[in-house]
C-alpha cells in the first residue's frame, strides 16, 4: 500500500469540538473527505447541524451533530455515549473549541479569567480525558488538542493574557497525557495555528482591525486559511503518525521565528 493509501481514515470514528464553523470545520471536512465518519461537537447546535449535513453531502460518510458546551462535565460525558453508541469507537479527538477575550490584564475581572480558563485549558482537559477513557480501554485512539502559537508567544498588540496563559497550558496538558498513554496505544499532540481567517478574528471587533498590523509583522506577509491545517489534521488522526505523540506542531508561517 502506498503512503497516500495508507493515510487515508476509511471505516475510523472521529469527533471535532468548535465544528460548526473554522478552524473546526475544515478539520471534520479534511477527516470526512479522508474517509472518516464525524461528529460535530458545538455549543452553537443550528450551525453544527448545518455543517453535519453539507458533510455528509459532500463527502458521503456518517456524520452527527451533538450540542455539547465544554466546560460542561456531564454533557462531555453525554457527547461521548452518543459517539460510542452512533459509531462504536473512537479513533481521533479533536478537542478545538476556543475563545479569545481581549482586556489589559489590570482591569480582567475573575469572571472574565475563569471563562477563557473554563473553555481553553478545563474544556480541552474534559473533552480529551473523556476521549482518552474509550481510547485507553480500545487500546487505540488519537487525540489531537489546538493549542495556538500564543502559548508560545505574547501577541502584540491586543492584550490576551488569559488566552495566552490558556494556550501554554494546552500545550504542556498535551506532553502530559502524551507521556502517561504512550505505552497503551494513545497519542496526544496538539496543533498551533498562527492567526487564521475565521469568524473569531475576522468579525472580532476588537482583533479585525488589528489584521493589517499583524499582516505587517507576518513574513508571508498574510493571516493562514483555516484548510492550510487540513493536511496535518489527517495526519495526526490516521496510523501513519504512530510514532507521533507528545509534539505541538506550530504552523504559523514563520510568525514565531523571530
Ligand atoms: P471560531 O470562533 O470560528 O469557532 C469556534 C467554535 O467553538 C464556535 O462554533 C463556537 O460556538 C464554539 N464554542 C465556543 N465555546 C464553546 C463551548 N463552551 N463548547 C463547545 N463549543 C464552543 O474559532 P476558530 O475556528 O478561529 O478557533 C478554533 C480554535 O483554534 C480555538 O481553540 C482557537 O483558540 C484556536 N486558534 C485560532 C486562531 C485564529 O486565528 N482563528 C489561531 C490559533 C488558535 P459559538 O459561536 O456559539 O461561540
Amino acid at each position: 500500500m502506498g503512503i497516500m493509501e495508507k493515510m487515508r481514515l476509511d471505516g475510523k470514528a472521529s469527533f471535532v469540538t468548535g465544528g460548526a464553523r473554522g478552524i473546526g470545520r475544515q478539520i471534520a471536512v479534511a477527516l470526512a473527505e479522508a474517509g472518516s465518519d464525524v461528529a460535530l461537537v458545538d455549543i452553537d447546535i443550528a450551525e453544527a447541524k448545518k455543517t453535519a449535513r453539507e458533510i455528509a453531502e459532500q463527502t458521503g460518510v456518517k456524520t452527527i451533530a451533538i450540542q455539547t458546551d465544554v466546560t460542561k462535565p456531564e454533557e462531555v460525558n453525554s457527547m461521548m455515549e452518543t459517539i460510542v453508541q452512533t459509531f462504536g469507537k473512537l479513533d481521533a479527538a479533536f478537542c478545538n473549541a476556543g475563545i479569545c477575550m481581549n482586556i489589559p490584564c489590570e482591569e480582567m475581572t475573575l469572571e472574565q479569567w475563569r471563562k477563557v480558563i473554563d473553555i481553553n485549558l478545563t474544556g480541552v482537559f474534559l473533552t480529551a480525558q473523556a476521549a482518552a477513557k474509550q481510547m485507553l480501554q480500545q487500546g487505540y485512539g488519537s487525540i489531537v488538542n489546538t493549542a495556538s502559537m500564543s502559548g508560545h508567544i505574547v501577541n502584540v498588540p491586543q492584550p490576551q493574557c488569559s488566552y495566552n496563559a490558556s494556550k501554554a497550558g494546552v500545550i504542556q496538558l498535551t506532553k502530559s497525557m502524551a507521556v502517561e498513554f504512550a505505552r497503551r496505544g494513545v497519542r496526544v499532540n496538539s496543533i498551533s495555528p498562527g492567526y487564521m481567517g475565521t469568524e473569531l478574528t475576522l468579525n472580532s471587533p476588537s482583533l479585525k482591525p488589528l489584521i493589517e498590523q499583524w499582516n505587517a509583522m507576518a513574513p508571508m506577509g498574510r493571516m493562514g486559511r483555516p484548510e492550510e491545517l487540513q493536511s496535518i489534521a489527517v495526519y495526526l488522526a490516521g496510523d501513519t503518525s504512530s510514532f507521533t505523540t507528545g509534539a505541538d506542531f506550530v504552523i504559523d508561517g514563520a510568525f514565531t521565528c523571530f
